[in-house]
């Protein structure tokens, strides 16, 4: 074992898009365990859009990321040695372990850490379909959305991590599920590989008319659920073709992370089309985890489920990856190797 390694923290605050000057690399000595405490080598890094957040110092749901502390970020990894009776060498552990190769855990923190099987379900799916992501799913979809058999559910950034788990969800429920997505080959994936019944490419339409037409012509019986990710002229088209009563879930809008503004056009559908509209943040609702990730591990373990990953190769790519991510580079859920 290297007596060091290597530690991503964040350097600066951007404005507006972030940049690789943001970040800083760090090589550090690897720590030993004391008392309760136990050392994980990480082997994969999550990034997720959520992150862009933490990096403003500004008011937001959750905590600004401290400057020069290592990155906030979830993980899977090896327990390599541990000081705590409840974990030995070589459990395989998700926690939210940052931006570096090793994680020293307060063992008696509940929820710091959690040993995973991965003995049907591999072990970087516990950062995307069988973890945060795919919760978030099962949550903004099953407790929000609510769907019900015949009904149609659309999704968009529907090639993603999160994405991608609602339309599997959302169609495992008798329901017709239309993607929206960045680009054919994304979408094609949507449809070929994650069965939805369409999707949509967005960027093949360049007005609000043209893109809610082609929502029309997928969605002939309008729209009764709709799981938003991103924002602007894609929630706009949504909205003009929600039925009455319809639900939308409100989890993220990634086109206004870098500051953009994302003014909604018809505000007043909310009302004449009597729609519910809710926001959620997952890390809120931990009594559904247990319930979800057993649904979804279950899938994912039988092949129903299916999910891509898009994995940079080293640490140092992380800040390249993490900024590519918020411009719709990755291709599925976007992790980083670390070992
Ligand atoms: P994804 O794997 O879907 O990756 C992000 C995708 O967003 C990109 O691939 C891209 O897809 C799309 N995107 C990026 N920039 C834009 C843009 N300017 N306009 C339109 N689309 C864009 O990420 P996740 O599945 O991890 O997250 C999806 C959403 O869920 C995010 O908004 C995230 O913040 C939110 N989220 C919310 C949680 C909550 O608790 N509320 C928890 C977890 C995630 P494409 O190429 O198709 O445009």
């Amino acid at each position: 074992m290297s007596n060091t390694y290597q530690r991503i923290v964040l350097a600066s605050r951007p404005d507006g898009e972030p940049t690789p000057q943001n970040f800083r690399l760090e090589s550090v000595a690897v720590p030993e365990p004391a008392e309760g405490q136990v050392l994980v080598r990480n082997h994969y890094l999550s990034l997720d859009p959520y992150m862009r957040g933490r990096m403003n110092d500004g008011k937001n749901y959750a905590q600004p990321q401290p400057l020069d502390e290592v990155m906030i970020g979830g993980t899977v990894g090896e327990v390599v040695a541990s000081r705590h009776p409840n974990y030995k060498a070589g459990d395989q552990v998700v926690g939210m372990g940052g931006w570096q190769q090793y994680q020293l855990a307060d063992g008696n923190q509940p929820g710091v850490l959690r040993k995973v099987d991965t003995s049907r379900i591999p072990l970087s799916a516990y950062l995307g379909a069988v973890g945060m992501p795919g919760v978030t799913a099962w949550y903004g979809l099953v407790k929000l959305i609510a769907p019900k058999a015949g009904e149609t559910v659309v999704v968009s950034a529907a090639s993603g991590a999160v994405g991608g788990a609602v339309g599997q969800l959302a169609k495992a429920r008798g329901c017709r599920a239309i993607g929206i997505a960045g680009g054919p080959e994304k979408c094609a994936f949507v449809v070929d590989e994650l069965g939805f019944d369409a999707c949509i490419d967005y960027k093949a339409h360049r007005d609000l008319g043209s893109l809610s037409a082609a929502l029309k012509a997928a969605a002939p019986d309008g729209v009764d659920g709709y799981f938003e990710n991103v924002g602007g002229m894609v929630l706009d088209a949504v909205m003009l073709q929600m039925n009455a009563f319809g639900r939308m879930a409100f989890c993220g809008m990634i086109s206004g992370y870098n500051g953009e503004p994302i003014p909604m056009a018809n505000p007043q559908l909310i009302l004449t089309s009597r729609l519910k509209v809710e926001g959620f943040i997952v890390s809120e609702h931990m009594e559904v985890w247990p319930q979800a990730l057993g649904e979804l591990g279950t899938l994912v373990a039988s092949g129903k489920l299916k999910y891509r990953e898009t994995v940079a190769p080293r640490i140092e790519d992380a800040p390249e990856a993490f900024i590519g991510l918020l411009k719709g580079r990755n291709f599925g859920k976007q992790l980083v190797k670390l070992v």
